[in-house]
């Protein structure tokens, strides 16, 4: 068996898979696609000391910075269920089964799309999911934030200090998000509510120049002249293929204790597919490192 079997190669697998495999001991790792959401990240700016590098490029150099260690990578592998004997068992999609002594679960997270004509087109050319990593680009620019949520609410808020005016749609009757919130949002003056609003398409030419949307009560369709639009309509575990003995929040994110491990002993997570309180590269990679040397404690005491 191995000693930790990391699950998933985005910034915390990739991080785990390092710390673990520099204490020496037999370290695995099963990738669905390695790289994870940051493949899909065009610039970043707040990797601490990087000021600006392309996502594929980070994660290839993560990929290398693995491939100097001792550890068994394994691509293009799904892993789909989880049984706990006297080792952790790990079935894949290919039929296999793995066996590990402790296990760092790190299979990340996606963004619910609003799959409207558009938003493919548009990725990282004016459509954005993550108002700390792009928030800057649209700096003295109008913007729409499309969800009425907490995390919409927390971005319209955050932008409305860096753009000129802000538009946040909502397709229900009224926000979602927390009254306190709400209170924040409204005080602000460049910032316009628009509920009952279903967002039709998102067009331009090199990039986001207007999104049309219907208000659901009156059939009327209206455009609105943005450069960016923010779709904050939920970020999603990848956590549907766990067994229902390791515990997660009503969201579906995996409960972690400080040392990254879950209410299973042996079995750890680290990342966006946990109930960290923020999904980041660098809060992800820290978690990993985490769950490493969680794990590292867990094994020596066994
Ligand atoms: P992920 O990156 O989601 O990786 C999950 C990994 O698990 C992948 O390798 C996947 O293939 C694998 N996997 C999933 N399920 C399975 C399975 N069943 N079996 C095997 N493998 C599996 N953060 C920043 O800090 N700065 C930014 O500028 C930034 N920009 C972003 C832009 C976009 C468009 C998006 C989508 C996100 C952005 N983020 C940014 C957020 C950041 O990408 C995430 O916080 C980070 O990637 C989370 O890392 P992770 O390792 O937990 O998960």
């Amino acid at each position: 068996p191995y000693d930790v079997l990391v699950v998933g190669g985005g910034p915390a697998g990739g991080a785990a898979a390092i710390y673990a495999a520099r204490k020496g001991i037999r370290t695995g790792m099963v990738v669905d696609t390695f790289g994870g959401q940051v493949m899909d990240t065009l610039g970043i700016e707040n990797v601490i000391g990087t000021p600006y590098i392309e996502g594929p490029q980070l994660m290839r150099q993560v990929e290398e910075h693995v491939n100097q260690y001792n550890v068994d990578v394994m691509k293009n592998q799904q892993a789909t269920d989880i049984q706990k004997n006297e080792f952790v068992e790990v079935s894949l999609a290919s039929g296999a089964t793995l066996k590990a002594k402790s296990l760092i679960i790190s299979t990340g997270a996606r963004w619910r799309n609003i799959n409207v004509p558009g938003e493919k087109e548009f990725k990282n050319k004016g459509i954005a999911y993550c108002p700390h990593c792009d928030g800057p680009l649209f700096a003295g620019k109008d913007i729409a934030v499309i969800g009425g949520g907490n995390s919409g609410i927390e971005a319209a808020i955050d932008l409305a200090g860096m753009g000129k005016h802000v538009y946040v749609l909502e397709f229900l009757p009224e926000l979602k998000a927390d009254k306190v919130l709400q209170d924040k949002l409204y005080s602000l003056p460049n910032v316009t509510v628009i509920t009952n609003a279903a967002t039709k398409s998102i067009e331009g030419t090199d990039s986001v120049e207007s999104l049309v949307y219907e208000d659901v009560v009156t059939k009327e369709e209206h455009r609105l002249d943005v450069k960016g639009v923010f779709i904050l309509i939920g970020l999603m575990p990848n956590t549907e293929w766990l067994p229902e003995m390791i515990d997660t929040t009503d969201r579906g994110e995996i409960i972690i204790d400080n040392h990254g491990m879950t209410n299973v002993p042996g079995i750890f997570a680290a990342g966006d597919c946990t109930n960290s309180a923020y999904k980041q590269i660098i809060i992800s990679m820290g978690s990993g490192a985490t769950a490493a040397l969680g794990a590292f404690d867990y094994l020596i005491r066994q």
